[in-house]
């Protein structure tokens, strides 16, 4: 269908599904990735990968040979040389290489989005410690200290309660070895999330605003259609759009959003690839956040983003312990439930609190939806105590 070979920088969950998608439609994926098991290459077991870091030169230089279009499944890569490699017609790089860095810096990327008149939570840059006591005084407690690099998974957030933890706080996120910016705590009542898809003709849509709960920083279930009002869905909807336009390239984008208490939206981050409130999408959509990222970065024509069932939820299997065993326990319970899918991504490790696999719940009304999601959450629940 189109002859072309895409290179994906990182071999992950979110790279294992989009070879899913790729090989459905016969399109050529070669993955780089340091591990030789990672979860993309498993599945294409007969193809030739690349093993080495996607932050290093050569073996992205290696890839792009490989490839007619590189993509990434994870922002933390070398944005440099894809700008290179894109500056010399080496092969084409989607999303742009300067979308990538932007996106990289939470503080440049909220620098951006305000400069937009996008709506973010007021931050404020921590070179020093005494920058820490002068956002402290500024914003006052709790406050949200976040790394402005490398962060994912609530890893680089530290949440200051008193000013008794500000060394710990310190400490914890590595003493400025990684530079750290101050945000305001936003008492939200809800977390919304929007995939925005967009086509490298220029094409926008987006996927139907879902709802995602965190437990300590990391993505737990998600529901769509969120529970909030038309009102607040058209402004979600807008202001994720709006977003990314202000961003160079094609393909998938997550868009993560506080609701507050009283209507307002702020935009919490980007992430420039399929996202984890995007996984949903494989179900329950006409077309996959995955299928719909290809198509987008080669300029395919883009596929519907509606739901096609009334309510869907994606709760994600996190590590229990090192015990792969345990933590799948509640996927073999939930295994007798109606309109349940489980994805597991084939990753060796398990430890605490890594995204081991998830689990999609499709029904027939919301209210149905909440049953059968219960006792999934129950097993989740009882094997975390
Ligand atoms: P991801 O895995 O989504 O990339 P991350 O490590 O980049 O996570 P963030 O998205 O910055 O981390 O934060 C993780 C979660 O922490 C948010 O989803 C939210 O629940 C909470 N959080 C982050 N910033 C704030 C804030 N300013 N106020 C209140 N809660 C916040
Ligand atoms: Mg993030
Ligand atoms: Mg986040």
């Amino acid at each position: 269908m189109d002859p072309r070979t895409i290179g994906v920088l990182g071999g992950g969950q979110l790279g294992r599904m989009l070879v899913e998608a790729a090989s459905r439609l016969n399109i050529k994926i070669v993955i780089l990735d340091t591990s030789s098991n990672a979860p993309a290459k498993q599945i294409q077991a007969t193809q030739t990968h690349i093993h080495g870091d996607f932050k290093d030169p050569y073996k992205i230089k290696e890839l792009a040979k490989a490839a007619d279009i590189l993509t990434i499944e994870i922002e933390h890569v070398n944005a440099d040389i894809l700008e290179t490699l894109m500056n010399e017609n080496a092969v084409l790089v989607h999303p742009s290489p300067s979308t990538i860095r932007l996106i990289q810096n939470k503080f440049s990327q909220k620098t951006h989005l305000s400069k937009h008149n996008i709506p973010v939570v007021n931050f404020i840059d921590v070179p020093t410690k005494d920058d820490l006591l002068i956002a402290i005084e500024k914003f006052g407690y709790p406050l949200m200290l976040k790394s402005k690099t490398l962060a994912y998974d609530g890893r680089g957030n530290y949440l200051l309660r008193t000013e008794d933890e500000i060394s710990n706080a310190l400490e914890s996120l590595g003493n400025f070895k990684t530079p750290l910016y101050a945000e305001r705590w936003a008492s939200f009542t809800k977390e919304l999330a929007v995939m925005v898809v967009r086509r490298a003709n220029g094409e926008v849509k987006s996927y139907p605003v879902v709802e995602t709960v965190q437990k300590e920083n990391i993505c737990h279930l998600v529901i769509v259609p969120a529970q909030v009002n038309d009102l607040i869905l058209e402004k979600a909807k807008t202001i994720a759009e709006n977003a990314i336009l202000t961003l160079d390239g094609a393909g998938v984008f997550g868009v993560e959003m506080f609701l507050m208490n009283d209507g307002h939206i702020y935009v919490n981050e980007i992430a420039p690839r399929p996202h984890n409130s995007g996984h949903y999408t494989i179900e329950a959509c006409e077309t996959s956040q995955y299928e719909n990222h290809i198509r987008c970065i080669l300029d395919l024509p883009l596929g519907s983003t509606a739901l096609k069932v009334p309510a869907a939820a994606m709760i994600n299997v996190l590590g229990k312990s090192d015990d792969l065993q345990e933590t799948l326990r509640p996927c073999a319970e939930s295994l007798s439930i109606p309109g349940v899918t489980i994805h597991l991504y084939g990753k060796q490790d398990c430890r605490k609190g890594r995204k081991m696999g998830h689990i999609t719940v499709v029904s027939d009304s919301i209210s149905r939806l909440f049953l059968r999601i219960k006792p999934i959450l129950e097993a989740i629940n009882e094997n975390e105590s």
